[in-house]
């Protein structure tokens, strides 16, 4: 038995029926930008994540954009950001005119090390980009600590960790204003694209609203130079649909990754995910560090399970930022992860004996 890395199929079944009326409730009503579907998806993902305010954008990107160019960061500022991340986190602060300095993650969580940030501040600093990966809330009290003591405004990058919790608050109200992404793998997925800002800040919260639709309030009028990015109708209303099933999706992840945790526990050198005790991950990946990664994935594939890696190539490596001075060694933790880590199937629609599968092909030895 094959077990793919992802089942969207499955997702789109469980979900069929309200799918499908939501589609035709879009359809006949004829309007398919910034509409009723959109508003209401606002209202309903803003009180989710328990924040005053949320703003639809068209992609995880623009939303972490949208945020950046409504804090008026300008060319010079400096951003710090995780060196462990996928590459859109940074390019939201390069997009914004900013500079990104990475900071290294903690060895555990993966999570951007708060201990590093301090030494990474300087006169430019403006804010720090946190970013929640895997799912996983990162360390937001020391992270807040630091940004009040030298005045920084914090935004979380909450892409992969719609309905994770840190001390029992959702992540989107953990900072400044947060940016989550919709694409279709993510705990939250449309589809299609589609993103979000999340904020307490009606100030914030307003410009947002104005940079997604041309600076425009009122049609032809332009009050700033904004952009085109917003979330469309059809996505709204999918999304809408999706979100009454987040939580018990998310459930069954970390029902899943409790599978995993138990069953992988005594594989020799294979690191398994740790979770502080004031963490709750939405375990959008499960993610195993392993030093001979290419032999196991080979070996995996050819076993008929399907992985990936999150992410090969740290983006102060990548071509992207060739010329920006670092090269490698700049970021020794980050990039001994990019080449051990390998991420296991794990969707809310893996089922008990694909997860045997996985679990006893560890326990065999290989
Ligand atoms: C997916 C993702 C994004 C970008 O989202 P898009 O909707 O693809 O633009 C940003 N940050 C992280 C950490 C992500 O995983």
């Amino acid at each position: 038995m094959k077990v793919p890395f992802l089942n969207f199929e499955a997702s789109y079944l469980e979900l069929q029926e309200e799918l499908d009326s939501a589609y035709q409730r879009v359809m006949k009503a004829g309007w398919y930008i910034l509409g009723r579907e959109v508003e209401a998806f606002e209202a309903e993902f803003a009180a989710y994540c328990q924040t005053k305010y949320c703003i639809g954008v068209g992609n995880g990107l623009d939303a972490l954009h949208l945020i950046l160019r409504a804090m008026e960061i300008v060319t010079g500022d400096e951003i710090i950001v995780p060196a462990n991340t996928y590459i859109a986190t940074w390019l939201a602060v390069s997009y914004a005119g900013g500079t990104p300095v990475p900071v290294e993650p903690d060895e555990r969580t993966y999570n951007i090390n708060p201990q590093l940030i301090e030494a990474a501040i300087t006169e430019r600093t403006k804010a720090i980009l946190v970013v929640h990966l895997y799912g996983q809330p990162a360390d937001m009290d020391a992270i807040n600590v630091i940004a009040k003591r030298y005045n920084l405004k914090v935004i979380e990058d909450a892409a992969q960790a719609h309905g994770a919790r840190f001390k029992n608050r959702r992540v989107g109200s953990l900072g400044d204003a947060a940016g989550f992404s919709f694409y279709p793998t993510k705990n939250l997925g449309a589809i299609g694209d589609g993103g979000a800002v999340t904020t307490n800040d009606v100030d914030l919260a307003d410009k947002v609203r104005l940079l997604r639709n041309y600076g425009s309030r009122i049609k032809y009028e332009n009050e700033i130079q904004g952009y085109n990015s917003r979330l469309d109708e059809l996505q709204a209303a999918f999304l809408r649909v999706k979100l009454t099933k987040l939580d018990e999706w998310n459930s069954r992840r970390a029902h899943i990754a409790e599978q995993y945790l138990q069953g992988l526990v005594r594989t020799a050198n294979v690191a398994l995910p740790f979770v502080p005790n004031w963490a709750e991950s939405v375990w959008h990946l499960f993610v195993v560090r392993y030093p001979k990664r290419h032999s196991l994935e080979q070996d995996l594939h050819q076993s008929g399970i399907g992985t990936l890696i999150h992410y090969p190539i740290p983006p102060h490596l990548s071509g992207a930022y060739i010329g920006s001075g670092w090269h490698e060694g700049s970021f020794a933790i980050a990039e001994q992860l990019a080449k051990e880590v390998l991420s296991l199937p794990l969707h809310p629609h893996i089922t008990e004996e694909q997860i045997s599968i996985i679990v006893n092909y560890f326990n065999k030895g290989f």
